[in-house]
């Protein structure tokens, strides 16, 4: 069906026949085959992207729009847009920002990524690709009591009910979106701990690390990386003292291993507000940070969104776990 137009002029006879194609193919919606296409909304988004990473896809438009959908993996996302002005008198343009998930897991090359304009619309009118590649990620052996490598069985049905929970937590939304870019660091500690190291506990593989440790004294401030809602504050197994923060559309931060929460669930926190204490509760070596990052439900690499550490002296390699 892509029969160039100049086609047209020099042979009505076949202009004829294909206006006639043209019109029993438009019911069927395949009319816009012949046509050039011409993407409705503008989509922007990162060429490629680290598998363990979020990245942000937007949506802009010179037209007033209530908020755009976003395709990605197989799910819906539709987020509410704002009207902003780049630069004063300048005329508005509206502008719809979702954090998405580059997962660990995922085989794929590279992804497609679509978006259209409006919170109910069904199909993309725009699409990108999106190339996933490896970061090196080694592995980190550790030594932790045991009882945290071979739970004793009966706490197996408390490590259940502490997944629930936080899966519940996890699937509270909020959609006003409150976080911003880069995320505020928790804790002004350097990092002790990276996120996906493959980890070996006591001589045991144990999965992968799902957040990013940060070194910090017994008791110092942690702060709340953005703006949001408390989700959970929780004793559990593995994390300890743990508070989770929902930040709307689908992102949320926790703050693992706290020797003492400062807020309840439901709690609206502020941006570099305090909201616990540096401790050592859960599987540690040592006190410590866990900072994770949750983005649709894929714990992702919190650091290349965390803002950058300033006057920041590397602390001895004792901080946090011991190797
Ligand atoms: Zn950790």
């Amino acid at each position: 069906m892509n029969m160039p137009k100049n086609g047209l002029k020099r042979e009505p006879r076949l202009a004829c026949a294909l206006t006639l194609v043209l019109a029993l193919l438009l019911p069927l919606g395949l009319a816009h085959a012949a046509a050039p296409v011409q993407e409705k909304v503008q989509l922007t988004a990162p060429e490629t992207v680290a598998r363990g990473d979020a990245f942000v896809a937007e949506v802009v438009s010179a037209e007033p729009m209530e908020g755009a959908t976003f395709f990605w993996r197989g799910k819906r996302h539709a987020v509410a847009a704002r009207e902003v002005r780049d630069v004063a008198g300048a005329a508005p343009v509206w502008r719809a920002e979702l954090m998405l998930p580059a997962p660990l897991g995922e085989k794929a090359q590279s992804l497609s990524l679509g978006a259209c304009a409006g919170k109910e619309c069904k199909q993309p009118e725009a699409t990108r690709k999106v190339g996933l590649y490896d970061r090196k990620r080694p592995v980190q052996r550790l030594t932790v009591d045991k009882k945290y490598v071979a739970p004793p069985p009966e706490e197996a049905a408390r490590i259940r009910r502490d997944r629930e929970k936080v899966a519940a937590a996890l699937a509270q939304r909020l959609p006003e979106r409150q976080w911003e870019l880069p995320l505020d660091r928790p804790v002004p500690g350097t990092v002790s701990s990276l996120f996906g190291l493959k980890r070996v506990f006591n001589g045991e593989p144990r999965g992968m690390h799902r957040g990013l440790d940060l070194r910090g004294a017994q008791g110092s401030p942690i702060r709340a990386c953005a703006d949001g809602v408390v989700a959970l504050v929780d004793d559990l197994y593995f994390s300890g003292n743990a508070v989770y923060i929902n930040h709307g559309d689908g992102v949320f931060t926790s703050y693992l291993h706290m020797s003492k929460p400062l807020v309840k669930p439901g709690e609206h926190v502020k941006r570099g507000q305090v909201i616990g204490l540096v401790g050592a509760t859960g599987r540690v070596t040592g006190p410590h940070l866990h900072l994770g990052l949750v983005v649709q439900g894929e714990s992702v690499d919190p650091q290349p969104l965390l803002a950058p550490a300033e006057q920041v002296k590397p602390a001895p390699a004792a901080g946090g776990e011991k190797k």
